[in-house]
């Protein structure tokens, strides 16, 4: 991140400061409680600004470079129509095999060539630290849209703003993740933002596909209870949210352990019944076979909601780096 170049540039603007202009978004470590709010509430008035006029000029003459080197249907969708809907434009590629990248470009070059064209780049990629690579060599803002097996700070952030939104608060809930919480990204994301709240963890996987440690040294070193166990049966009854992932096959170099390990949670009708009135069932899609489509219609299955509310975030995101929230 070049932080000198991005701050004269905040100086020569003479922008306030909202504590995002001309920053990079690449961890939810960079957020504390105080940036949380501010962009939880930047997001409702974007959704306000959505349901009363569809768009607004905010970001007219703004463009976005959006790359992503791994598949992508509601992220890279939901950057575009944010920044459309903000009256910026944008630059989409993600099609990389039809870029300089199968010529042997790198990552920096690649980079150093967007920022040329657009003033803020959310980019995808298989590495982990990836993106912090690509903020290292850009001048301009960069935004993390999955680094591998790392993080994925914006779904992250729309998957809290979910929570508040279905539950009225995160103070005291019991959050539980299910699935491959081993290449899981927006699963290490998330729970390294609700350590910002008092909660209580669970941690439902195969064995092999447990959190990593990393993560969980993040939940020990800010003492929030938290368990861990192959059974979603024994506690479905008392959670208040229910974060089921997918079994992240792309990750996996031994397709026979996968086929081991890819149904063994689904959440179907039978096991709704045993679980809370007042809770919801989260997922950052795609599901494959973790979700029953009866579960669909049930009020608490909230990832329909998790991938509008995608775009409001987004939204406040741009604004905010772009520094016009
Ligand atoms: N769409 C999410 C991600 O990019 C979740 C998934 O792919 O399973 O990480």
């Amino acid at each position: 991140m070049n932080l000198k170049t991005k701050d004269v540039d905040r100086m020569a603007a003479n922008k306030v400061d909202n504590g995002f202009y001309g920053q990079d978004i690449i961890s939810v470590s960079q957020f504390d409680r105080t940036k949380l709010d501010y962009i939880l509430s930047v997001a409702t008035e974007m959704k306000v600004l959505v349901e009363r006029f569809g768009s607004a000029d905010l970001l007219q003459g703004k463009i976005l470079a959006n790359l992503f080197y791994e598949p992508s249907t509601r992220t890279s969708s939901s950057f575009m129509a944010s920044m459309l809907r903000l009256g910026g434009q944008v630059i989409p590629i993600n099609n990389v095999q039809y870029s300089s990248v199968t010529k042997g470009e790198s990552l920096p070059d690649t980079v150093r060539t967007l920022e040329s064209y657009a003033d803020v780049i959310v980019i995808r990629h298989p590495e982990v630290g990836s993106a912090a690579t690509a903020a290292h060599y850009a001048s301009k803002p960069v935004i993390n849209a999955g680094d591998g097996v790392g993080e994925h700070p914006t779904q992250a952030l729309l998957d809290l703003y979910t929570i508040i939104e279905g539950l009225g608060d995160v103070h005291g809930l019991k959050v539980a993740m299910v699935g491959d919480l081993k290449y899981g990204r927006t699963v290490h994301s998330l729970t390294k933002l609700l350590v910002n709240y008092p909660v209580e963890f669970v941690f439902v996987s195969p064995d092999n596909l447990r959190m990593p440690g990393d993560v969980l040294s993040v939940v020990q070193a800010s003492g929030h209870p938290y368990l861990e166990t192959e059974d979603v049966h024994n506690i479905v009854g008392e959670v208040d949210v229910l974060y089921v992932t997918r079994v992240q096959k792309e990750r996996f170099t031994d397709l026979a352990e996968y086929d081991l390990v890819k149904d063994r949670y689904v959440v179907d009708s039978e096991l709704m019944s045993r679980a809370k009135e007042r809770m919801i069932v989260m997922h950052p899609l795609p599901r494959v076979n973790e979700i029953s489509y009866a579960v669909d219609s049930d009020p608490r299955a909230a990832y329909f909601r998790q991938m509008r509310n995608g775009m409001y975030i987004r939204m406040a995101l741009l604004a905010a780096v772009l520094g016009k929230a």
